[in-house]
């Protein structure tokens, strides 16, 4: 027999091993191997099974790595998909199906020795005073770790062996399972009863879990098949999708059938993992529930991962990477705020992981709700077109309203001579000293951080830029320097105007960010508790629960955030919300612009009034009647999608085409520019005659430079994808480039800049 083995060296090819006789039987498809690789012993996947090589003298499988093949089947198959339509090599694809903690050649379970207490022999031994007490214990407890029993006995080690002498006792390892949620208390809920709305919902959901018992064959692209098991569950904030989610988990639970949860990571809060530990971790459905971040410790996610691979936890909840937890048999894949952009990866493989759920789900004849009170243009639209099935929840669970949003016309805003912009409008000052004095809470939100966003001299026009990206320096007071929100360089806050010949004292501090918003919180309302949170204020691991805590507790009035307040958080006595500048989004570069301000401001809005009292929000704003902004004050989804899709298509955007962008970096610029120039040449020639591509560039990205280097970029749009796929493939491995250069391809991208 012959194994197939892609390596981890990104090689684009697979090489063929024999498996030596003392293997056989525990090398199949998805086996992590140790193999020679030259001079040198590399790990693995095996990718296939064969009889024969057309290679002669196969050097042997040196080691087989796990107990249990690793990838599964169905893993391996979504992998070489995702290396073809992404433009990666496999062996890249496979690194972001498997946790790093679990690609380990060690095995990573952690091991503790453990006394377990044995039959005693017929004839008693004889035992000092002390052996008998520390025996007592031992035979209450049948069973603990060695160093609790340390502990407990107040005795050695050396005591006890003593005891495994005497034939009384066994000291052996046993693993030690770590669980990131041990000390969390967690009360067990009920399903709810549905109103008319969700009950529809779950409904559509169980026929379709019925229905789908057979796998339907295969696809290309994701989305691209009508199924009947893809459904768009959109329902406004507060519509109670997660009781629908957890409702249709218990029933693929009830048919003996897995489910994948995934949420945004920054949505994916204690609270979040809470809701669905406490559904599932009591009753007849009684599971574990393993849980996949960023947050975990490389043990815990090695342990969370294999409860999941050997099938004891068959719920998963986590961020992107969890689509490809190994669920055997999967019967629902969930994908909450489906329009989110984190769920696309921003290095390779660039998987967009509602994507790949979707063409997952397909493949395994699992259901796929896609859940969002703002979906992206791209789902709606496959819902419209009646690709995906769509299903909706337009009010909210309880009988609270939808809060009232109040344009803000900052044009209009009396200055007084001051600053030149005020950051805060007279009805939301007012608003908020009304908060305060009713004792109810409020929350502002400005996706920028820092205290002003540019450093200017008054006189001579110069503007504090960082020396290695093409942006401006933020000036940030606490730490009372000018930091790069890019590379993260940084440096200190200038006395004068340091152009030459200048040196004017007078230097202009302009844009607002978060900091600055506190800052004048203070000075406006001197006895409020104000309360910053973005990442520069989140410095421990546990900072964010204790904010948030602190917050719920009632223990802060105003909570001023970045994007980190706009997800899924959900205080009762919220019943403000303010949004500072709700511009900034509608400026970039980027023709999702509109789009994600109008589910910025909707999200945003969604945190008020999700208790008694009914919500209010401000929006900030300089271009008042932009469309994003009006549909989102409406809460008019339906009427911001037809004006958006008109847009799309006349510009042949997606929905209307995929999008490729092709990114060239290299430090130096002329460089960068005429091998842009040739890959356009290559890309002309190769494509011609071929009628649905259109490639634009290339030309400076909108971010010219970052981390010192320059960038260029071109756009390539098709109805076509997968075929336009392979064609980047081959460009990235015909067209050779100067070493200090790099060419990025990114298949459907959520970031243009
Ligand atoms: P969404 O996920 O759509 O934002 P949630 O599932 O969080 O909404 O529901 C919002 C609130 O409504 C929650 O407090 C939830 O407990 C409650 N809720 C959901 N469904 C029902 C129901 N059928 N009856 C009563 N309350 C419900
Ligand atoms: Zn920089």
């Amino acid at each position: 027999m012959v194994a197939r083995v892609t390596l981890e060296l990104a090689l684009r090819r697979e090489f063929d091993y024999a498996i030596p006789a003392e293997l056989a039987g525990r090398v199949e498809v998805g086996t992590r191997v140790k193999v020679p690789f030259g001079h040198r012993q590399v790990l693995g996947v095996v990718t296939a099974l064969a009889e024969e090589s057309t290679h002669t003298q196969l050097k042997p499988i040196t080691k087989v790595i796990g107990a249990q093949s690793l990838v599964t089947p169905k893993v391996l198959a979504l992998a070489r998909w995702m290396a073809e339509y992404y433009c990666c090599p496999v062996e890249t694809a496979l690194k972001s199906v498997l946790p790093e903690a679990v690609r380990q050649e060690k095995d990573g379970w952690r091991e503790l020795l453990y006394v377990h207490a044995l039959t005693p022999p017929a004839e008693f031994p004889k035992l000092t005073k002390r052996q008998e007490a520390i025996w007592q214990i031992i035979e209450e407890w049948r069973e603990l770790p060695l160093q609790e029993l340390q502990r407990l006995g107040e005795t050695t080690a050396e005591t006890i062996r003593k005891l495994e002498d005497r034939g009384l006792v066994l000291i052996a390892p046993k693993v030690d399972e770590r669980d990131p949620y041990a000390k969390e208390q967690i009360v067990p809920t009920q399903s709810m009863v549905l109103n008319t709305d969700q009950a529809k919902a779950l409904t559509a959901i169980e026929a379709a879990m019925l229905a789908l018992a057979k796998p339907p064959a295969a696809t290309k692209e994701p989305g691209a098949a009508a199924t009947p098991g893809t459904f768009l569950l959109h329902g406004v904030t507060g519509s109670g999708k997660t009781e629908v989610y957890l409702q249709a988990i218990a029933h693929a639970l009830e048919r003996g059938l897995g489910a994948i949860v995934l949420v945004p990571e920054i949505a994916l809060t204690p609270q979040t993992v809470e809701r669905f530990k406490a559904r599932f971790s009591s009753g007849p459905l009684q599971t574990l529930v393993a849980v996949l971040h960023s947050h975990l410790s490389g043990g815990e996610r090695h342990d969370e991962w294999h409860k999941i691979r050997q099938g004891r936890a068959k719920i998963v909840i986590g961020a992107r990477s969890a689509i490809f937890a190994p669920v055997d048999p999967l019967g629902l894949i969930i994908v909450d705020e489906e329009h989110e952009h984190s769920y696309k990866q921003e290095e390779s493989p660039r998987y967009h992981a509602r994507d790949v759920a979707v063409l997952r789900g397909q493949r395994e004849g699992a259901v796929v709700v896609l859940g969002s009170a703002t979906p992206s243009l791209e789902t709606y639209y496959n819902a419209k077109r009646g690709k995906y099935a769509l299903l909706e929840l337009p009010s909210r669970a309880t009988e609270m309203k939808l809060p009232v949003v109040r344009v803000v016309d900052m044009r209009h805003e009396d200055t007084k001579g001051k600053a030149s912009v005020p950051i805060f409008s007279q009805q939301l000052r007012e608003a908020i000293t009304q908060r305060l004095e009713r004792g109810e809470q409020t929350m502002l939100f400005l996706n920028r951080r820092g205290y002003s966003t540019s450093l200017q001299c008054e006189k001579c026009g110069y503007v504090a830029g960082c020396p290695n990206c093409s942006v401006s320096l933020t000036f940030h007071r606490q730490s009372q320097r000018l930091l790069c929100h890019i590379c993260g360089h940084e440096e200190p806050v200038p006395k004068k105007c340091p152009a030459p010949q200048c040196g004017n004292p007078a230097i202009r501090y302009s844009g607002v960010g978060t900091e600055r918003v506190e800052d004048t919180l203070g000075k406006l309302f001197p006895k409020a508790r104000v309360q910053r949170m973005d990442s520069d204020t989140l410095k421990r691991k546990d900072d964010y629960r204790r904010i948030l805590t602190d917050f719920r507790l009632g223990k802060i009035d105003i909570l001023v955030g970045t994007q980190m307040i706009a997800k899924g958080l959900h205080f009762p006595n919220v019943t403000l919300v303010g949004i500072i500048h709700a511009d900034l989004s509608l400026h970039l570069p980027d023709f999702r612009s509109g789009e994600r301000t109008f589910q910025l401001l909707t999200q945003v809005s969604g945190r008020a009034g999700r208790g008694d009292v009914e919500g209010e929000v401000f929006v900030q704003s300089f271009t008042p009647f932009h469309p994003a902004i009006q549909y989102a004050r409406r809460h008019d989804f339906l009427g911001f999608y037809d004006q958006e899709i008109e847009f799309r298509e006349q510009l042949r955007y997606p929905p209307f085409a995929r999008v490729a962008l092709l990114t060239l970096k290299g430090r130096n610029e002329e460089k960068v520019k005429f091998t842009a120039e040739h890959v356009r040449k290559w890309l002309d020639e190769h494509l011609a005659g071929w009628k649905d591509v259109t490639i634009a560039g290339p030309a400076p990205a909108p971010l010219a430079r970052a981390e010192s280097f320059f960038r260029y970029h071109l756009m390539l749009r098709t109805r076509a994808m997968s075929r336009l796929s392979a064609e980047l493939t081959r460009l990235q491995t015909e067209l050779a480039l100067p070493d200090d250069l790099t060419l990025t391809v990114d298949v459907d991208p959520v970031n243009l800049a």
